[in-house]
């Protein structure tokens, strides 16, 4: 076989692996990203349910400030009970007191129910904070493997980059670079085998003439449509 289109051959077949090895590399932002959000539905719920709570401890302490202030305001009455007048003041005072003592009794109930509420909570969140460990903890499992897979990959495209070098200083610079200019152009392809008269990447058929000599392997031959360096295996016998 002519001396630069076995060499094209490897040199394509080391390009295959780094395009398969790069392809896997970059997809690893993805699929990290994909994985941490498939895994990371209770962490979302949990931010949810904690921001709901939130929202009922405010207001909680929002019924106590009411209390608070209703308390405050049935010890300045009583002060004026001392003060009135007339006996019709004096019943409307003590009816103003009642009602206000009435309404922190509501309040106190509210808040005591709020308060079981919360109670509740501890066991939920104890329950979510098991959850969201459990997914870290399998989310972390994952990238480890995944990361040593990706040094795998990492290191066989290095491998593979190191050979291609080897092989590309074999082959004469006039045709390394006609490799090259096809190779961008043709999808990462620049060499085809040719298979019972049809290049087997762009899949026209060649002239019987060039089909034989592409099988002789005597010298390069291009596709006429695709312009990719042929090459014969030679038939099983
Ligand atoms: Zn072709």
């Amino acid at each position: 076989m002519e001396k630069n289109l076995a060499l094209l051959i490897d040199l394509q077949k080391a390009d295959d692996e780094i395009t398969r090895m790069e392809a896997v590399i970059n997809a690893f932002p993805a699929l990290m990203s994909q994985q941490d959000a498939a895994l990371g539905k209770d962490r979302a719920a949990y931010e949810e349910y904690k921001k709901n709570l939130e929202a009922v401890n405010k207001a909680r302490l929002g019924k106590e400030r009411e209390v608070e202030e209703k308390k405050a305001a049935i010890v300045k009455s009583r002060m004026k009970l001392n003060e009135v007048k007339t006996n019709q003041e004096y019943h409307a005072a003590q009816q103003e007191i009642k009602n206000m003592e009435e309404a922190i009794g509501r309040l106190e109930d509210e808040q005591l129910e709020i308060m079981e509420r919360l109670d509740g909570a501890k066991a939920e969140e104890k329950g979510f904070k098991e959850k969201v460990a459990a997914e870290e903890k399998e989310f972390a499992a994952f990238k480890a493997v995944k990361e040593k897979e990706l040094a795998e990959v990492k290191a066989k495209a290095e491998a593979a980059h190191t050979r291609r070098k080897g092989i590309a200083a074999g082959v004469d610079p006039a045709v390394l670079s006609q490799y090259d200019r096809v190779f961008k152009v043709r999808e990462r392809k620049a060499v085809a085998e040719l298979k019972n008269g049809f290049c087997s990447a762009c899949h026209q058929m060649v002239l019987p003439q060039l089909a034989v000599e592409v099988r002789t392997g005597a010298r390069l031959h291009t596709c006429p449509h695709c312009n990719r360096f042929l090459y014969a295996l030679p038939d099983p016998k």
